[in-house]
């Protein structure tokens, strides 16, 4: 004699993605198609709640993990599960992970510069050796800074250093041509109404000679980049002592730099 047994729905399987979120949170998801943020940890629980939450729907389902065991709060879904949640997650995961990576490492390179001449070939070849160059964008660039800026004919990696530099842009001389153009009224000017305004700009070049010998006036400089400097400063200070190794100081001068 055969029995018939109702099948009940199989219960979902949790899983917790770590770095499941954009700002690398971690995600709980559910093989049902719905995912979980951190509402509340505690030493011995976390509860977790729907990360579905926008401006048209907020759900306000829960989950308790204790250990392994995960239990449904008694709030249902009001919203569609996600096919295939749990594997996207991971997949979105991985790409951020790798976007991150890539991004480290064109700071890096981008802050080579700053380091004292000599230094600055030996520590590209390092980053050429720990990098990823399986993958071809990552492999290209590096092809590409090899070629022209390690190997160039017309310049060596040393006269690309700024190391302990404090003018490093053009932004002096852009801004000056900025306030030129501010003075005439307009840009792109007839010569005979530009030369009567250079006339007066040089016969103020004694001048402020003489109020910058004399230290009444300063370069001008946005606080943004002073403050920049300063921490630039600090970490050419920290390098020389041996207290950064290179490959952290290129971090830490490439985060400034990428948030510029
Ligand atoms: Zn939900």
């Amino acid at each position: 004699m055969s029995t018939s047994v109702v099948e009940e729905p199989s219960a979902a399987e949790f899983k917790v993605v770590e770095n499941g979120t954009i700002r690398g949170k971690p995600k709980l998801v559910s093989t049902d198609g719905y995912s979980y943020i951190i509402k509340k940890r505690t030493a011995r629980s976390v509860q977790w709640r729907c990360s579905v939450r926008n401006k048209s729907v907020q759900c306000f389902s829960t989950v308790l993990q204790q250990g392994d065991i995960f239990t449904r709060g008694p709030k249902q879904h009001n919203h569609p599960a996600i096919a295939y949640l749990s594997q996207t997650v991971e997949i979105k995961r991985d790409i951020l992970y790798e976007r991150g990576t890539v991004h480290t490492l064109i700071s890096k390179l981008l802050a080579l510069p700053f380091l004292p001449g000599d230094q600055i070939k030996r520590a590209f070849t390092k980053l050429k050796e720990r990098a990823d160059t399986s993958s071809k964008p990552v492999a290209d660039l590096f092809t590409y800074v090899n070629d022209q800026w390690m190997e160039n004919s017309c310049w060596s990696p040393e006269e690309l250093s700024v190391y302990k530099q404090t003018v490093r842009t053009n932004n002096d001389t852009e801004g000056y041509h900025r306030g030129l153009n501010h003075k005439a009224g307009r840009g792109k000017l007839a010569f005979y109404v530009l030369i009567p305004i250079l006339h007066q700009e040089a016969k103020m070049v004694d001048y402020t000679v003489n109020l910058v010998a004399q230290e009444i006036i300063c370069r001008i400089r946005r606080a943004v980049y002073q403050s920049l400097d300063k921490r630039i400063s600090e970490l050419w200070e920290d390098y020389d002592n041996h207290e950064l190794r290179t490959e952290e100081f290129l971090e830490k001068v490439g985060e400034i730099y990428g948030r510029l």
